[in-house]
């Protein structure tokens, strides 16, 4: 008898389908497609243990006006679908104050400490250690002013959270990365992070250690979840029906659509983010972040990736890359970017919870329901962490990092 569904293979779902496994569970998870072809295929592959204090949505009016206007290009937004988004962004305003957002960051910082030591069994046993290079990435200023603001910043975090870092200048920068054109006023070597040259084959690798262990991958659509008589949970699969006494929400993006059926409202910043890969000539050895640009551009085995900020759109709108072509432009500016590998860019959306935190736990309302989805813009960080201490709650253990913060009811 399986002892629990996991609805979603995403970096969410294959970690805590693991995590199960390892405690003697037999565990079916289930998607529509193959593990890992979702948001986390298309991030930007940073395992990003420096970022202990969650994006927080800016309120001074400098970074508003801009984003109003349209020039910021970390936010871009389309004025017609803004009425979808304001339940969630007038909570992610209210929790941005500064005094909530450093109660929010110390719980948040908790998590992110457990992410490279979390993935780093699932990385050996999986047998990918080709895909994960161990040396930080770098995020370039391109003005003094810019600079010097983030050597503060990089200071108090290393002093708050132990965050290593080294602050580049513009020849040092040069020296590490030799195609470089333009190395601005230099840039902050984050040292601890890691980085993934194919974030949808590490996820996808997860997938198929846990099928090597004997786990059931099968394909299937969570919208059937229902109750059983029982009190247990069924799903169809194309293998058939398949039930079990647990089921775990880690649908990442579509988890609250599934949830509102059963009675529960969820409300998500859907902030959508692009993606291409590109020809280059030279490659770059670590992923950049260009700050006053809002893109990262890394070296995946595709190309270069770039990724982009946050768009705020329909959930079913058609794509209008508009930050990417941004991007694509000032990324021209550093390096020799060449021709872009894709016809098309790809799309997907960080699921964003307007309390910047992830959505761990039992479901209030449904015994046997347990949820994990809402990881935001380091949900390929963090899913491995998160799932261990679902895992403990589930198994009724002392979570390893107090859980109390990222409880399911704080949103009932
Ligand atoms: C542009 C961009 C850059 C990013 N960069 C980073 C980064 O560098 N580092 C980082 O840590 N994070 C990054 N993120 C965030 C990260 O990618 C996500 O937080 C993470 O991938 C979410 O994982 P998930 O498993 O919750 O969701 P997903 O990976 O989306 O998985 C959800 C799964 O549910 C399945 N599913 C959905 N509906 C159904 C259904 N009805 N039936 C069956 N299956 C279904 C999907 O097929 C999918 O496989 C980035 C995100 C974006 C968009």
């Amino acid at each position: 008898m399986t002892n629990v569904i996991v609805l979603g293979a995403g970096m969410a779902g294959v970690s805590i389908a693991l995590q199960l496994q390892k405690r003697g569970w037999s565990v079916a998870l289930v998607d529509r497609t193959e593990p890992g072809l979702e948001t986390s295929y298309g991030n930007a592959g940073i395992i990003q243990s420096e970022a202990v204090e969650p994006y927080a949505m800016p309120r001074d009016i400098a970074t508003l006006l801009s984003i109003a206007i349209g020039t910021s290009n970390a936010v871009h937004y389309r004025p017609l679908t803004l009425p979808q988004h304001l339940n969630a962004l007038l909570r992610y305003w209210w929790n941005s104050a500064p005094a909530r957002y450093r109660g929010i960051s110390a719980a948040y910082a908790t998590i992110i400490a457990q992410a490279t030591a979390e993935h780093a069994p699932l990385i050996a046993a999986a047998g990918v250690e080709h895909l994960v290079r161990r040396e930080g990435f770098r995020v370039l200023h391109r003005s003094q002013t810019a600079m010097d603001r983030a050597v503060r910043n990089a200071e108090r975090v290393n002093k708050e959270y132990g965050v290593t870092f080294k602050a580049l200048s513009p020849a040092e920068f040069a020296a590490a990365e030799p195609s470089l054109v333009n190395t601005g006023a230099g840039a902050i070597h984050w040292l601890a992070p890691w980085t993934v040259s194919n974030p949808g084959a590490l996820t996808g690798a997860y997938g198929q250690l846990f099928q090597r262990l004997g786990g059931t991958f099968v394909h299937g659509d969570a919208d059937t979840l229902e109750r059983t008589a029982s009190g247990g949970w069924r799903v169809t699969t194309g293998n058939g029906p398949i039930e079990a006494e647990h089921a775990v929400v880690a649908l990442g993006p579509w988890s609250p659509m599934l949830l509102a059926r059963f009675g529960y409202f969820y409300p998500m910043v859907r902030k959508r983010g692009y993606h291409r890969h590109y020809r280059a000539q030279g490659t770059l050895n670590l992923p950049i972040m260009d700050d006053a640009n809002s893109y990262v551009i890394a070296p995946m085995e595709k190309g270069l990736r770039i990724t982009t900020g946050a768009e705020l759109t329909g959930n079913e709108a058609l794509p209008m890359p508009v930050q990417l072509r941004r991007a694509e432009e000032a990324a021209g500016t550093i390096l020799k970017l060449g021709a872009p590998v894709e016809n098309r860019p790809w799309a997907g959306v960080r699921p964003c919870m307007p309390d910047m935190l992830p959505v761990i736990g039992a479901a209030p309302k449904h015994e046997g329901l347990w949820l994990h989805f809402g990881h935001g813009h380091q949900g390929f960080t963090l899913g491995p962490a998160t799932a261990r201490m679902l895992a403990e709650l589930m198994t009724g253990e002392k979570p390893y990092v107090e859980a109390a913060p990222f409880r399911p009811g704080r949103y009932a």
